[in-house]
């Protein structure tokens, strides 16, 4: 028999294999709740999004350190969602032409300012 696919297979599938807030390609990906858990959103291909380890850690950091920013982050996520199942070309154009660059820098910075707290330890 075969095995039922995941929710993060099956967005893969839908979705290519990378990351839908910065556009890297790669094969591991982690399922990130658009809906948080908490607040009843299902594991399910509507409500989920794939995301690099390194950028999924930088937005759940950013939802401590600003909640409204993270809720539009998660909009974000399911427009350009509903964008690639319309076939919206134009507006697919201008999300990874404006997010894409600007939350690559954002992650690098996070990352990089990590590091710096670690190495003063
Ligand atoms: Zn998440």
């Amino acid at each position: 028999m075969k095995r039922k696919k995941s929710p993060k297979q099956k967005l893969k599938i839908l979705y290519g294999c990378r990351d839908m807030l910065t556009g890297l390609k790669n094969k591991t990906l982690d399922y990130h709740h658009i809906i948080k858990k908490e607040d009843d959103g299902p594991k399910t291909i509507e409500n989920g999004a794939l995301l690099e380890r390194k950028c999924h850690e930088w937005l759940h950091y950013f939802e401590i350190i600003d909640p409204e920013m993270y809720h539009l982050i998660n909009e974000c996520l399911a427009l350009y969602k509903k964008c690639i199942d319309l076939g919206h070309i134009k507006l697919i154009q201008q999300y990874e032409n404006e997010i894409f660059p600007e939350v690559v820098s954002l992650v690098d910075q996070h990352t990089i300012g990590l590091q710096k707290t670690k190495f003063k330890l």
